[in-house]
Formats: structure tokens, sequence, C-alpha cells
């Protein structure tokens, strides 16, 4: 995996400049707070949590007559961090359970890189010694398949695919038994995020996790969302977390956005913590996420 750190400084710490330039201003009026404020909206932190960031800010810059940089810098790390929730815990469970792997479902809407994730993913667990079973249950588009078998042939990890238009649940059934079959500690499972109709998708979805639960526990929901989609892309998130019970957000293309501030919003919202970031296009690029870290990383 890739270090959070360095792949994030590039493009993310944007918002933590600008909050600490104006933070740093001779006179801090209520333009400048409103200034700061619109800074975070749009950094995509929500407007609620930034609410309750800047009266926390206003407030202790004024009780502490906190004015230095060094001072400054100590208070924002101090206030984003509180907002990233950073007792959340993220424990990502891949691991198998005597003779079950682990049984990892990958959802969200089409394009916000499931596919892709659950490549990566497999690739960190394969490097850890790890055996690996993909199954590509994104049935309705050939092109996915194909893609998933090219990630399980770059990584070495297996690849359990149905015919084009299958029964995506009869697929996941399936790389599940291979998984048990094959005594492999993890079996991923790729679906298709077709957000047709919210009763379409929860049964599909529903369907396929009912399926799988013949056979071994689903350990682990990760709900994939694109950084670079904002408001919008959250609300279509939500939509999956209505239907199914997710237990980790993989936040991906945070290299390509400087709106970090989405992992704020998006824990709040859904009330799930981020377990995992996407950095890039390539197999190493995957983090876990560490708060500490990703502030470290915003604050430049
Ligand atoms: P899916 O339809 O949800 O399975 O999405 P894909 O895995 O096919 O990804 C859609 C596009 O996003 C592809 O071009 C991926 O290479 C790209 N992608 C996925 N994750 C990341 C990431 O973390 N950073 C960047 N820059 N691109 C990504």
């Amino acid at each position: 995996m890739v270090r959070l750190r360095g792949r994030l400084a590039r493009s993310q710490n944007v918002l933590g400049r600008g909050l600490l330039e104006l933070l740093s201003r001779d006179r801090l009026d209520d333009e400048v707070w409103d200034e700061i404020e619109e800074t975070l909206i749009t950094a995509d932190v929500g407007v609620a949590p930034t609410r309750a960031m800047v009266e926390e800010l206003r407030t202790k810059v004024k009780v502490l007559g906190a004015r230095t940089p060094v001072e400054v810098r100590k208070l924002l790390r101090e206030e984003l961090l509180a907002q990233i929730a950073p007792d959340l815990d993220r424990t990502l469970h891949t691991r198998p359970h005597g003779e079950r792997p682990a049984v990892v479902l990958v959802v969200g809407v089409n394009g916000t890189g499931k596919t892709t994730t659950s490549g990566k993913l497999a690739r960190v667990l394969v490097g850890d010694g790890g055996k690996v079973v993909l199954g590509a249950a994104d049935t309705f588009r050939a092109a996915a398949t194909d893609q998933l078998q090219t990630w399980g042939d770059r990584v070495g990890a297996g690849v359990v695919r149905g015919p084009e238009g299958g029964d995506p649940a009869s697929v996941a059934f399936d790389a599940v038994a291979k998984g048990i079959e094959d005594k492999a500690d993890t079996v991923i499972i790729d679906t298709a995020g077709r957000l047709h109709t919210k009763t379409g998708l929860m049964d599909e979805l529903g369907k396929v996790k009912r399926v799988i639960e013949k056979k071994a526990a689903v350990d682990e929901v990760l709900l994939v969302l694109d950084a670079t989609t904002g408001q919008n892309g959250m609300r279509q998130a939500q939509v999956f977390a209505e239907v199914v019970n997710v237990t980790g957000i993989a936040l991906t293309k945070l290299d390509g956005t400087a709106k970090g501030g989405i992992v704020i919003s998006v824990q709040r919202e859904l009330g799930v913590p981020v377990k995992l970031v996407g950095l890039g296009e390539g197999p190493d690029d995957l983090a876990p996420f560490d708060p500490d870290v990703f502030v470290d990383a915003l604050l430049g």
C-alpha cells in the first residue's frame, strides 16, 4: 500500500493551507470567519460539521488568544481530528474464521472504483501472504468481469465469473463456495452498481447477501464512494447504506481532488467509518485510512 501522506500532499492540503492562511490573518473579523466557513464547505466538509467547527474554533481562538502560526495550526489540527472521529473502529474484517474465508462485499454506484478497489485490496491481502478469491458479480457488463479477471491475473487471485447477464447472486455463491473449497482466506465480491430503483437495488443486493449467507457470513460490506463526486455522490451512497448494512467506506480518487472534507461529511451522514482510501489507478494505490496522518497531510 502507498503512504497516505506522500500521496495526499500534492492535491489535498489546499484545504489545510487555505485555513491556516485565513486563521493567521491579523484581524479575525466576521468576514474572515465567513471565508473559513466557505473554504470548509467548498472542501465538502458539509454544512452542519462546518458550522460546528467554526463555532468551536471561534471560541477557542477567543478564549486562548491563539494567534501564532504554531498555535493556530494546533487548534485547527485538534478541531479537524475531532470531526474526523479518530476513535471509530476502522478494522477491515478480512481474516478467515477457521475453515471459512472472510467475505467482503463491495458495493457502490458504477464508476466509483469498485472493481479497482477490489483488485487493489486483493493485492494487499495476497502481498500479506493471504489467498484470495475474487467474485465477478457484476454480470451486467462483460467489461466489468474482464476487468476483474485482469486484476486477478495481475495480483495472483483466482476469479470466479458467470455468464454475461447471469444471476449475480449465483456468481457470489459460487465464489464463496470456491473460496471454501480452496481454503482461501478472503473472498471479495464485486457487485453491480446500477441505481435503477431503490427497490430493484434492494432486491438485487439483498438476494446476493442472502445467498452468500447460505455458505458463509458476510464480514465486511465496503461501500465505495468517489471523492470527486461530492455531495451528489454522497446522496447515492446513502441509498446503498439504506439497502445494505454497510460496515466501512472506501473513499476513492482522493488523489484527484482537494475535497478531502468529504471524509468528515460521509462518516457523519452514514455513521460508518472510512476504512480505505484510493489514491490512484495503480495496484498499490490503496491505503488504510489513518485520521492522524490524514489531518497532517491536509495541513501540509
Ligand atoms: P466500478 O464501475 O465502480 O467498478 O469502477 P472502476 O473500478 O471500473 O473504476 C472507474 C475508473 O476510476 C477507472 O478508470 C479506475 O481506474 C478509476 N479509479 C478507481 N479508483 C481510483 C483512485 O483511487 N484514483 C484514481 N485517480 N482513479 C481511480
